[in-house]
């Protein structure tokens, strides 16, 4: 995979070390199995697959560059650039300026811009309309475009299925810059609903079977579906888009529900099902994929607790805390500095939305065993930070100096 010039102070020679290696021992990507890092009385098991993925370093590769080969223009963001409170600090120091929020809530209105702005779209893509916009002001938006080709894909597909007469069912959360973006880009060739989760593709069900009355579709899903879009007309034939970062087993199951719902209402036959569903695989990207699969693969582990690490509004990340919660206790942080001392965490309660401190959260048996893992967008260096962090609190262990070498020699 191509190799991208993202700022050293976002790598780890740690991470590094230990991504080399595994990556020259299983160069096909079969071994999802977590690394250990025996430091003595602590052990960190480290995911298989974790941190930047391809359209997160092609972005920070092109923001950075956009900065530095322009000096003297104005630029700005449309929004977040990635879900990563550090990277995007990073980006505002340099003088770059956020257009929108991350929900789409104007913070400097278009009407500042001129033709000769820069304009970065962000890796999650942008609406139409609001592409339009910029072009409406005469700002070139191919040139400082960072959408990821995996986003534009799922663009492709909803476009196939739009092509054969199906309404687009999009799964994603609704706010989500990219879901939002999506929606956008489905919405210009086809009816399209947006739903977040099983139990509104449920609620979605009962409208292609009737047993809801279609009314109550354009309440329960307002602002969440095109113009013009019929409840009776338009959910007779249907086709499924993912948001790139959903949780898998949620992406399978919700495309089950609806072809089922689709095979029962209509009696279909087998060779006939395409009529009424458009049978395509989900449009989960690979880092997601294997993200999650490394997460599965590093929860077999009989561990103390489980650490991950990214921003608190990424997607991809809270799946990851999804998956490891389910089984170990789980703290979710965005930085090490949420390691408060050796017996105090803050930690991101992404079902409430809150941080919380949590107090011996380390158990007092050693060696201790600590799962950790990192979003799409976290930078690896954060990640080597939270690992110096809780080895400072066993000062019997090995060196993280002396754990490169080790890995580097062996
Ligand atoms: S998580 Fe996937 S879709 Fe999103 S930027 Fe990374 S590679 Fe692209």
């Amino acid at each position: 995979m191509k190799t991208f010039n993202v700022p050293g102070t976002y790598r780890s020679p740690l991470i590094s070390a230990v991504k080399n290696k595994r990556k020259q021992q299983d160069k096909m990507k079969k071994d999802f199995s977590p690394t250990l890092l025996d430091f003595g009385a602590l052990q960190i098991y480290l995911a298989r697959h974790f941190g930047f993925c391809f359209g997160v370093e092609n972005a920070i590769e092109i923001a950075f560059r956009t900065v530095e080969e322009n000096p003297g223009r104005k630029i700005f963001l449309l929004s977040e650039m990635i879900h990563n409170p550090q990277v995007n600090d990073d980006l505002q120091q340099r003088g770059i300026r956020f257009l929108q929020d991350t929900y789409g809530n104007q913070l400097i209105p278009f009407g500042e811009l001129h033709a000769d702005d820069i304009v970065i779209i962000p890796a999650f893509g942008t609406t139409l309309e609001t592409k339009r916009l910029l072009e409406k002001i005469g700002i070139q938006t191919e040139e400082f475009n960072t959408t990821c080709p995996f986003v534009e894909k799922v663009w492709n597909r909803s476009e196939q299925i739009a092509k054969k007469n199906y309404t687009v069912v999009v799964h994603g959360k609704p706010l989500h810059e990219e879901t939002r973006a999506t929606f956008s880009h489905a919405a210009e060739n086809a009816p399209t609903v947006v739903i977040n989760d099983m139990k509104e593709a449920k609620e979605l069900a009962k409208y292609i079977t009737g047993e809801k009355p279609s009314a109550e579709f354009y309440k329960e899903f307002a602002g969440r579906y095109s113009k013009d879009f019929d409840a009776v007309r338009d959910l007779q034939r249907i086709g499924v888009v993912n948001q790139t970062t959903m949780l898998a087993s949620d992406t399978q199951a919700i495309a089950d529900l609806l072809k089922q719902t689709m095979i029962q209402h209509y009696r279909l036959t087998p060779s006939i099902i395409d009529d009424r569903f458009a049978d395509t695989r989900d449009t989960l990207c690979y880092a997601t994929n294997d993200n999650q699969e490394a997460t599965s693969g590093m929860l077999e582990v009989n561990a103390d607790l489980s650490i991950v690490v990214g921003g608190y509004n990424s997607s991809n990340t809270s799946h990851l805390v999804e998956l490891s919660e389910m089984k170990l206790p789980t703290y979710f942080i965005n930085s090490d500095e949420k390691i408060l001392s050796s017996s105090e965490i803050m930690h991101y309660d992404f079902h409430t939305k809150q941080e919380l401190l949590t107090t011996d959260y380390l158990p007092s048996h050693e060696p201790v065993k600590i799962l950790i893992t990192s979003g799409a967008s976290c930078p690896d260096a954060l990640v080597e930070a939270v690992i110096r962090k809780l080895i400072g609190f066993y000062p019997e262990n090995i060196s993280v100096d002396k754990m490169i070498d080790e890995i580097e020699g062996a």
